[in-house]
């Protein structure tokens, strides 16, 4: 059971894994309680990891907008699922060295940037992220070649997007199309798979038990976290909250990230690492 409101028995914090969109920003508007609280926490010298979904920004389109609203961070606090869709590819297929991408330029650049070719010729990999030029063409393009036996892989699960005036498909509504067609299941790389926590626990190099992972999404977020074996906060400032009794609920449920109490630095002493 979730303990909510203040005065709550907060883990002693060695470091924090935050969702993005939702925690920090809601679209293209920060959220103030959360710039103060990240501001506090960075004074305090514990470290943060961004993980993010979306494959649609690089890190340092990620730094640039957090940045302009007041929060200087640098590319490596920033763990995208494109970023991670890349690191898989290396290092669970080592000898693989085409990739068909379907997806935005960012994603194509990550997988680019493992020393990877984007190709549609002979693709031994597929990697399917949100495209908004997606075409009929690119999906034929991805059966063809899962049918003809390269590994399929999707950068996240979020069938539905908020935008300003509505909603739109999220990657995983297209990624869903073409597994659908092919009857081939696809390794998922984002939120609630753990992939992304682990690759930010390895950049901060803090223990499980005493790393805080923040988001707003009990689907995506909090099972994200608690699969990896982290305390866990629920902060109601992004999408509603829907209730599902199947899912495992968060540790902590706050309004506003001033509740998260992150005890200070003790002078003189640095924060524990895992070696
Ligand atoms: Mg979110």
């Amino acid at each position: 059971m979730a303990s909510t409101g203040s005065h709550l028995n907060w883990p002693p914090v060695d470091g924090i894994i935050s969702d993005l969109d939702g925690v920090v920003y809601r679209g293209n508007a920060a959220i103030p309680d959360a710039m103060e609280a990240f501001g506090r926490w960075q004074a305090a010298g514990v470290p943060v990891c961004f993980v993010t979904n979306n494959s649609t920004h690089t890190p340092g389109d990620v730094v640039r907008k957090v940045e302009a609203f007041g929060l200087a961070i640098a590319p490596k606090d920033v763990v995208t699922s494109a970023i991670t869709a890349a690191e898989l590819i290396r290092a669970k297929y080592p000898d693989v060295t085409r990739v068909y991408v379907i997806g935005a330029p960012s994603l194509v650049k990550a997988i680019a940037s493992v020393g990877l070719e984007t190709t549609d010729r002979k693709p031994e990999v597929v990697v399917m992220g949100l495209d908004r030029q997606i075409t009929h063409e690119k999906m034929r393009t991805a059966v063809d070649a899962i049918l003809n036996g390269a590994a399929f892989i999707g950068t996240n699960p979020d069938l539905l997007l908020p935008t300003d005036n509505g909603f739109e498909p999220g990657a995983g509504a297209t990624i869903t199309a073409v597994a659908a067609a092919t009857q081939v299941k696809p390794l998922i790389v984002g939120k609630p798979e753990t992939h992304m926590i682990e690759t930010a626990l390895s950049r901060l190099r803090t223990a499980r038990s005493s790393t805080l992972l923040i988001g707003d999404q009990l689907q995506t977020d909090i099972q994200a976290g608690k699969r990896a074996g982290l305390p866990t906060v629920l902060v109601t400032t992004g999408v509603p909250v829907r209730e599902d009794p199947s899912l495992i609920p968060p540790d902590f449920i706050v309004s506003s990230l001033r509740e998260v109490e992150v005890p200070p630095m003790i002078a003189g002493s640095s924060r524990q690492r895992r070696a």
